[in-house]
């Protein structure tokens, strides 16, 4: 039986300008599983993110989908180091952020922010909404102690609320203008770089559009980059340039927007592209559903090859053995799969 390795991975997929603002090489997360309370023993590994490669330039969008568990999320927080990676690289502006001491780390910290999927739990209930805006300036000593007031109202202008709001508390306002409020602070520090994790999945659909519409407006206005993670693939159509879908540790396939949604080509993606809704009816009661069966197999026991044959129509031999490599089809389109060319097998 042959496996394939991270090494063989051809180069980190982007869209081929060079001029990346991030790239992450070959990054790996593993999590231990322990059981017992006093003499805790190692009785397994949760392969959350797998030799996953990818850059995004300054300015762009990668939307990252996948079901839930498929370390989109865990991805996120080990590219910002909110995890120690097992391994991997994560160069952003040029450093590799792995290999940061942590005062190197906290002074970076301010380019690289976070927007999280629950506006609720992630806002403190016992602060206003002035001091959860106004604490990264503190950290980071961005502002003058004098001028955070009429800095807290600004940004929270910026995210279209009421900067008289900032006596409040979280609890009095809906889930989009809590959402607001955490892209405000996400805002603080004028990062570069910010990684929106599920950013609308907790919100009612009318709503999602109009944060949706915000992030745009905004990653106009301060030039910012996203990495946007969801698992609905209809929000990371509108928001993305490009996107990458991610299944049980790994990405599967990379594409241009507009390319993927066209035409996608590994049996994942086109899975579950099948599963979004067309607003047009005649397209839609035409068009052929594709349902995938079983469940997604648990992280800390992967099957060996490629990891999404337990659940595809087309599996063969080959797929069993080999893990598929990453290969270009043409125009910055990968996909990791034995039914096209340049899977290694
Ligand atoms: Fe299906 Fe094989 Fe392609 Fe995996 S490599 S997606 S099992 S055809």
């Amino acid at each position: 039986m042959t496996a394939t390795t991270a090494a063989e991975t051809p180069a980190t997929p982007g869209d081929g300008s060079g001029d990346a603002l991030l790239i992450v090489n070959n990054l790996i997360m593993h999590f231990q599983v322990t059981q017992g309370i006093i003499f805790q023993r190692k009785v397994g590994v949760v392969h959350a993110v797998d030799d996953v490669s990818f850059e995004i330039k300054p300015g762009e969008t990668l939307g990252l989908v996948g079901e839930s568990g498929c370390g989109k999320s865990t991805t996120g927080r080990a590219i910002l180091q909110l995890y120690s990676p097992t391994s991997g690289e994560v160069i952003f502006q040029g450093k590799d952020l792995t290999k940061l001491d942590s005062g190197d780390m906290r002074r970076m910290r301010r380019h690289l922010q976070i927007i999280f999927q629950d506006p609720y739990a992630s806002l403190n209930p016992r602060m206003t909404v002035g001091n959860i805006i106004s604490e990264p300036m503190q950290i980071h000593n961005l502002v003058a102690k004098n001028e955070r007031s009429q800095r807290v109202q600004e940004l929270l202008q910026t995210v279209g609320l009421n900067p008289y709001f900032a006596s409040r508390y979280p609890h009095e306002f809906s889930g989009g203008e809590r959402q607001r409020i955490g892209i405000a602070r996400a805002l603080v520090a004028n990062p570069d770089f910010i990684v929106a994790d599920e950013p609308v999945s907790a919100l009612d659909v009318s709503i999602q559009a109009q944060i949706v519409n915000l992030l745009e407006n905004l990653q106009e206005q301060f030039g910012l980059t996203y990495l946007f993670i969801a698992h609905d693939l209809s929000v990371v159509k509108h928001i993305s340039d490009r996107v990458a879908v991610m299944y049980l540790g790994k990405i599967v396939e990379m594409a241009g927007s507009n390319e993927l949604y066209a035409d996608p080509l590994h049996p994942y993606t086109k899975a579950l592209l099948s599963a979004v809704p067309i607003p047009d009816p005649l397209v839609e009661k035409g068009r052929e559903r594709i349902i995938l069966t079983g469940d997604v197999p648990s992280p800390i026991n992967p099957p060996c090859g490629c990891r999404f044959r337990t659940r595809c129509a087309y599996v063969m031999n080959v797929c069993k053995q080999i893990d598929p490599h990453f290969a270009d089809q043409g125009g910055g389109h990968f996909v990791a799969c034995h039914l096209y060319p340049g899977s290694g097998a």
